[in-house]
């Protein structure tokens, strides 16, 4: 979540390896999955530095004591999943980078999460079934609203592509990143919007019967663009903080 300092899965070392008990959820695609990394407590809480004391494992879901539990989104489908830890051992090597450095560690990932092309793609092909919906008359309000669109995904794709140089470099660029999450979750959300407003009055064509189909999905899916990868609001506390204004 959020808060991801107050996490309380915790993994205790114990002989040659490490102990885990606790309840990881939003994993996704977890049943598909052998490995999953884990970010947990690996020493206790310090409440003046609550980031310290955290580390990462690779953990092999095949383990005893590791047991994954479906939910259901929005839509009925099966992606996300619960992952139980009940005294679960891992060996030593499941360590990823250093113990307790896990935060500096998880927050130099999130920067890759938050600025790929899944960040502000994942309506495009409702984009693309509203163009052939229109087609092969749109009219002037259409084709304004269908360049803006165009040119708010190109820049993504170069502020994208931008971090990506960024982090190849070896740079940190976690507000950057945080901007292309926030700004490329906009354009995801208002495309169901934007398509909805352009097709009220269109014809019951075979064409955009698919595009119904396809809106009713991204529309069901689109509240889940500013929650996962990290929320708008904290994004934006990213953001904000990175400018000096808090
Ligand atoms: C589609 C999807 C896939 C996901 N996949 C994964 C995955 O594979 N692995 C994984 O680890 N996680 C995954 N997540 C989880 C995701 O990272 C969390 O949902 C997200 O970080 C928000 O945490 P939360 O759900 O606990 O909400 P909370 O942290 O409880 O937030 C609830 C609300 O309070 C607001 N809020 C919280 N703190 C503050 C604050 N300090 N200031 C202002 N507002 C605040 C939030 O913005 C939000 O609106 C996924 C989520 C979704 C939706």
């Amino acid at each position: 979540g959020s808060d991801l300092a107050s996490v309380r899965t915790k993994a205790v070392r114990e002989g040659d390896g490490w102990r885990v008990n606790g309840t990881k959820l939003w994993t996704t695609n977890a049943t598909h999955c052998q490995f999953m990394i884990l970010f947990c407590r690996t020493g206790p809480l310090d409440r003046e530095h609550r980031h310290a004391g955290t580390s990462q494992f690779i953990v092999d879901l095949s383990l005893p004591g590791i047991t994954i539990r479906p939910v259901r989104n929005l839509v009925g489908e099966h992606h996300f999943n619960e992952v139980v830890f009940e005294d679960a051992v891992l060996p030593e090597d499941a360590l990823l980078g250093r113990e307790g450095e896990g935060w500096a560690q998880v927050t130099g990932e999130l920067a890759y999460e938050r600025s790929g092309p899944e960040r502000f793609l994942s309506s495009f092909w409702l984009l693309v079934e509203l163009v052939r919906a229109l087609q092969p008359a749109a009219d002037a309000r259409a084709e304004i609203a269908l360049g803006r669109l165009g040119a708010q995904l190109i820049t993504l794709r170069r502020m994208s592509r931008s971090v990506a140089g960024l982090l190849q470099a070896g740079a940190d660029p976690a507000l950057e990143a945080a901007m292309v999450k926030d700004l490329g979750a906009l354009v995801e959300q208002e495309i169901p919007e934007i398509a909805r407003d352009l097709m009220a009055e269109g014809p019951p064509t075979l064409q955009s019967r698919t595009f119904a189909q396809v809106l009713a999905y991204t529309t069901l899916h689109a509240p889940s663009f500013s929650l996962r990868g990290g929320t708008r609001e904290i994004l934006r506390g990213i953001i904000a903080r990175g400018l000096g204004l808090r």
